[in-house]
């Protein structure tokens, strides 16, 4: 009989698309996925570490099946991978290894996800809509933000192979692709100019500094697969143009891609989604017009806080500028409330952002502390939970009740016609 395994994935649509890449990792060495976690003999657990309350519920998660081995002896091997392992060895003191290694003591493996890596054709879990990762990491060092470190800084994978994957993709009956990286916005920069790209200005690792200057990253062009030469999108760094992309580009050629119905991306930053990539958006239909656009606070002073580079006045002009170019376009966001130092008169501007943004949902969080972030070592952790609760639940009343209503309301229409 073949061996049987099981993931349990925490966080993110990432986690998801890597954990799809592990099934094929273990089907290709002949196990088979077990029905249900108790039953498998090799389980691992793909982990997250975005807030506290996530890194918690993978100690539970752990320390229950601990449990059950040593009582029942399933499953016999414990992996665990994802974002904690990711953290882990990035981490060059190995403080970090010795706290995981502590807590979770019965593991028998800490796998990083690089091991696993984007060679292996996905085992699905959808039949309709297709993950596709375009790129992983990021260099954007968002002060609350534990990404950088958990997944390193941001590498594309190779265009042609992208391609590739989504042409396979359509041939199979794929309609729908979602295409994913912390930040698509700057899908390339690395493949153009490489590894060592103006983006690790941000990076704390002072080695990685370049000269101040304006010197353009890129005056090249690229030359897609097939051999259209093309000039790579300059996005912005530090409010100059100078980080040369090419998701416009990959967009175009997916859209073109015969099968495919429809197109969505996560996620995208605000401060580099260029003109080029509204324009690209407004032309193709198949690209999605629920758009995620993270603002995280209403407040300059709470943005500049968090290390995001653009002004609340920026960003209510970018969504005017798409509401004009693209039609039917229609936003969703991420906040953070309770960020260090969050005052009442900051919080009051956030609300004062959503009513003018007009976002039809938000994905909204109370600010956690995360080990190895900028905030964490620079800021205090001061709002009390319950104002931090407080804020959250306005913020819910405001923007998410309404949305989950409208959706209760086309629910009970469609109820109401399937009876008559
Ligand atoms: S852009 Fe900021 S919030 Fe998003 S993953 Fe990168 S550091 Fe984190």
């Amino acid at each position: 009989m073949s061996p049987t395994y099981f993931i349990k994935t925490f966080g993110c649509q990432q986690n998801e698309a890597d954990s799809e890449r592990i099934g094929s990792y273990f089907q290709n060495r002949g196990f088979q996925r077990a029905k249900a976690i108790y039953q498998a003999d090799t389980v691992v657990i793909n982990t997250c570490m975005i807030r506290e309350m996530a890194e918690n519920r993978v100690y539970g998660r752990v320390n229950n099946l601990v449990k059950n081995k040593l009582k029942k002896g399933k499953p016999d091997k414990i992996i665990v991978t994802g974002c904690m392992v990711g953290m882990a060895v990035r981490d060059k003191s190995g403080l970090f290894m010795k706290l995981i290694k502590k807590r979770m003591p019965y593991v028998d493996e800490f796998l990083a996800i690089e091991e696993v890596g984007f060679d292996l054709p996905p085992l699905r879990s959808d039949i309709v809509n297709a993950w596709v990762p375009v790129s992983n990491g990021c260099n954007n060092f968002c002060t609350f933000c534990v990404v950088p470190f958990t997944r390193g800084r941001e590498i594309s994978r190779p265009y042609a192979d992208i391609l590739a994957e989504c042409r396979k993709l359509a041939g199979e009956g794929f309609k729908k692709i979602t295409l994913l990286g912390m930040n698509v916005n700057s899908y390339g920069a690395d493949l153009i100019v490489g590894a060592d790209n103006i983006q690790v200005m941000r990076d704390i690792d002072k080695k990685y500094f370049r000269p101040k200057d304006d010197r353009p990253m890129t005056d090249k062009g690229y030359t897609l697969p097939g051999g259209r030469k093309v000039k790579p999108v300059l996005v912005k760094h530090l409010n100059r143009l100078r980080i040369p992309t090419l998701f416009p580009y990959l967009l175009e050629d997916i859209a073109a891609i015969e099968g495919i119905e429809s197109i969505d991306f996560m996620s995208s930053n605000p401060w580099d989604f260029s003109d080029r990539l509204i324009e690209t958006i407004a032309k193709n239909p198949k690209i999605t017009r629920k758009l995620h656009l993270a603002v995280q606070s209403g407040s300059d002073t709470v943005l500049k806080r968090m290390n995001r580079w653009y002004t609340r006045a920026d960003f209510l002009q970018l969504l005017q500028k798409m509401r004009d170019k693209i039609p039917g376009v229609e936003f969703s966001t991420d906040i953070i409330v309770g960020f260090c130092g969050e005052t009442d008169d900051e919080f009051r501007e956030t609300i004062d952002l959503v009513k003018k943004a007009k976002f039809y949902k938000a994905y909204l969080a109370m600010y956690s502390d995360r080990p190895g972030t900028a905030a964490h070592r620079v800021f205090k952790d001061d709002v009390p939970h319950p104002l931090k609760k407080k804020r959250w639940q306005i913020l819910e009343e405001m923007i998410n009740r309404p949305y989950l209503k409208k959706i209760q309301n086309s629910n009970n229409k469609l109820q109401i016609k399937s009876k008559i």
